[in-house]
């Protein structure tokens, strides 16, 4: 094979997302078949076959391999179709016209998750190119769905499909290259483990009135009870992955800043440390269980005391944390028995995947190569992916856009103006091909 020419290559990812963004894959309702058709065209036009999956009327799931010799078990690529909605007022360009301008390609899924997908694709393509033996499989798996929960998309796979996809690693999204946020060098956050999602509702109910003289009301508990969950702190869990992370990112920090932060956990500093750490909340949420209020509802009348007032919780718990222990810590911070606690079922407590894999170490190598002085370290995500459900499988996966990204483009994810550098489009590529290469080769 010819040698690969790498600014080449990132103008043809760049155009490629942009032809992906065109592809309006909003979720609600998703209609991810168009875009599965649209990357089934990509690989066949490498010579590479895939098959595509149907959980439901316009919904799909696409998968493609290319064989390895056996010898190890496989990898597998992955990336989700659907994007978030978009309000198109606020963005400068329309948000699915994947516009290219000042080196950059903008749209809904630049980065969340088709400049992945964009990533993964390319660097697949390169391998078959390569024509090296392979000693295992390398799966490419777009899913549909991951936005509102996977249950068409990666759950739906696994669950139904499994013997197809089965796999040793997967390369997921959950983590990326940072810049400027911890210190001054480049920080690669790899995700190795995430928060259970929980949704809670509270209930209060009783005797309304006269809203002259209602001081009781249902409404009136509600919000005593909301106030002291919002003035509580949950107790902090230094976990494996946090001390690791936090070892890591002290490189960043000069003395005696990066010798508190290496030992933060440790007392006579710790209650200090965990103040000025929980400052940044998405330490915080590595830290502790969290409880976000999403909504309250109550009431009608102006001058009517409701007689009922309802709340819902956005609760995000620590990988060990026992859900039965995190609502009785609840019901007494709430301090109000006659408020009814709801809550559905969080997903299953999952180690998180090993910080010292074959894969974490090959990553860590090539990015090291490609990006001098910067940091690797393991990091926990507070939101959910697809990676859970191959983790509840058994599969060691691992999250991360292999880009470098200020704080104004993370600002952009699932927010106004989405986009991603051609320079990350072409180190992300480079960073995925020589990985894979690493592990298979
Ligand atoms: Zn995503």
């Amino acid at each position: 094979m010819s040698e690969i020419i790498w600014t080449d290559v990132g103008r043809d990812t760049a155009r490629l997302l942009s032809r992906y963004i065109q592809i309006d894959t909003t979720n609600p309702p998703g209609n991810e078949r168009k875009s599965a058709d649209f990357l089934e065209g990509f690989l066949s036009s490498r010579s590479v076959q895939s098959t595509i999956y149907t959980p439901a009327p316009g919904r799909a799931n696409l998968l493609a391999k290319l064989e390895g010799d056996g010898s190890e078990r496989p990898i597998m690529l992955l990336h989700h179709m659907d994007v978030v909605p978009a309000n198109t007022e606020r963005w400068a360009e329309e948000p699915f016209s994947g516009t290219l301008a000042y080196g950059h390609v903008m749209g809904r899924g630049a980065i969340d998750d088709k400049g992945l997908g964009v990533m993964q694709l390319m660097a697949f393509g390169l391998l078959k190119d390569s024509g090296v033996t392979l000693k295992r499989d390398v799966l490419m798996l777009a899913v549909s769905d991951e936005e509102l929960g996977g249950k068409c998309g990666a759950q739906w796979m696994v669950k139904n499909h499994w013997p197809d996809i089965q796999c040793e690693f997967v390369w997921d999204e959950g983590g990326t290259g940072t810049l400027g946020i911890m210190g001054d060098r480049p920080v690669f956050a790899v995700s190795v483990a995430e928060k259970r999602g929980m949704i809670v509702q509270l209930m209060a109910k009783g005797a309304g009135g006269h809203g002259s003289f209602s001081a009781n009301s249902p409404l009136n508990r509600m919000v005593s009870a909301l106030n002291r969950l919002k003035s509580s702190q949950w107790p902090v869990q230094f976990g494996e992955v946090t001390k690791s992370f936090l070892r890591n990112v002290s490189e960043t920090q000069s003395f005696p800043s990066s010798w508190l932060v290496r030992n933060a956990s440790m007392p006579p500093f710790r209650s200090f440390m965990v103040k000025k750490l929980a400052s940044i909340p998405v330490i915080n949420a590595m830290l502790r269980d969290t409880v976000t209020v999403t909504s309250v509802q109550s009431g009608a009348g102006m001058n009517v005391a409701p007689d009922s007032a309802s709340a819902r919780l956005d609760v995000r718990l620590l990988p060990t944390t026992e859900k039965s222990e995190f609502l009785r810590k609840l019901k007494s911070v709430l301090g109000d028995d006659s408020i009814l606690i709801e809550s559905a079922e969080p997903p299953p407590k999952i180690g998180s995947s090993a910080m010292d894999s074959e894969f974490y170490e090959a990553l860590a190598r090539v990015i090291y190569r490609r990006v001098p002085q910067s940091i690797v370290t393991p990091i926990q995500t507070p939101t959910g992916t697809d990676s859970r459900f191959f983790r509840q499988k058994g599969s060691q996966a691992y999250g991360l856009l292999p880009a470098v990204l200020a704080q104004a483009d993370l600002d952009t994810i699932h927010g106004v103006d989405e986009r991603i550098s051609i320079a990350n489009l072409e180190l992300g590529t480079r960073i995925i091909y020589e990985t894979l290469l690493e592990l298979c080769a």
